[in-house]
């Protein structure tokens, strides 16, 4: 990535139709409003083109899910419901349909990358992904679009070393889930406690199953935590890239560590997400040669949130700092 990379957003006007039920849902069609018009008007207005996204097919859903939750999902949102297991999980009719665009956004950007190499690409996505399980939604989450990008990494291009760096202020249980035993996958999160948020999984002391023993490095935060904490847990994160070699890197890019963010009592700040962007472009330099695709998570306030993914983007497209 250089100076002048171009800055590619996939997203769809789609997105506005998952209907999560109204103004009290904090994952609300207008999250993808504020990103869009904060960028229109940004600093970077100029370097940004749009691409849609495809709907993901069964098949590549099914890398992860079970045929079961495509079924049920399906079923239960036809059926009229207007949540699934649990009032968080909001369903409109069009939700199952725009969820496999969602996860779809991943795909384009792998094949993107894959065809220009350096470039800065950016899903802006909903519904979000990393709390999804195989066989059930959870925390807004229906399909878990970093998981399906990476098992489609693996068999489209070949590229076996994953590794998910994900610093949505939650913990991604299913990434977790999907990546602990496997030796060729990783999963790094940077979120708060376990003891104080939600989903409660993410303990330091997960670190891999089995073969996939030491591919799980969990980083949970005190709350409060900010600049200062993030930054020092950087050199660990580099340590455990060196140890597990990913060819390719996946960010889960959540904004709701932002202090202003209800969803969190962590104190991240928009200066904080350039400077994750940075390390994630210093990262993926290093270890991946360039070969990075970011997915929006979470980032619920709609005052912070554009501002927070454009620092991100900056940080990505500028050197150093
Ligand atoms: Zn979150």
């Amino acid at each position: 990535m250089d100076s002048d990379s171009p800055i590619t957003i996939i997203t769809a006007s789609e997105f506005l139709r998952h209907d999560t039920g109204g103004s009290d849902h904090p994952e609300a069609p207008e999250r993808m409003l504020a990103i869009t018009d904060r960028l229109a008007e940004g600093y970077l207005a100029n370097r940004i083109h749009h691409l849609p996204p495809r709907p993901a097919e069964r098949e590549q859903l099914l890398a992860f899910h079970t045929e079961g939750w495509l079924f049920r999902f399906e079923e239960s949102v036809l059926s009229g419901r207007t949540y699934i297991d649990h009032p968080d999980n909001q369903v409109g009719y069009d939700s199952y349909e725009i969820a496999t665009l969602s996860a779809g956004s991943g795909l384009v950007g792998v094949d993107l990358v894959e065809a220009e190499p350096g470039g800065i690409v950016f899903c802006q996505t909903r519904p979000p992904g990393h709390h999804a399980e195989p066989n059930q939604p959870y925390g807004f989450c229906f399909f878990n679009n970093c998981v399906i990008a990476a098992r489609y990494w693996q068999r489209q291009y070949g590229r076996r070393r994953v590794c998910v760096f994900d610093f949505d202020a939650h913990h991604g249980n299913g990434i977790q889930t999907a990546f602990e035993e496997d030796a060729e996958t990783s999963y790094i999160s940077i979120h708060e406690h376990p003891s104080f948020s939600y989903p409660g999984t993410g303990w330091a002391e997960e670190r891999g199953i089995g073969a996939g023993k030491g591919t799980i490095l969990n980083l949970p935060l005190p709350p409060g935590a900010g600049e200062e904490q993030v930054l020092r847990i950087f050199p660990k994160i580099r340590q455990f890239l060196q140890e597990n070699r990913p060819d390719v890197l996946i960010v889960g890019a959540g904004f709701d560590a932002h202090r202003d963010d209800d969803m969190s009592g962590l104190a991240f700040t928009v200066e904080l997400y350039r400077k994750l962007g940075v390390f994630v472009h210093e990262i993926a330099e290093e270890f991946t040669q360039n070969r990075v695709v970011s997915i929006l998570e979470g980032g619920y306030n709609l005052r912070r949130l554009g501002s927070c993914v454009e620092a991100y983007l900056l940080g990505l497209a500028e050197r150093g700092a």
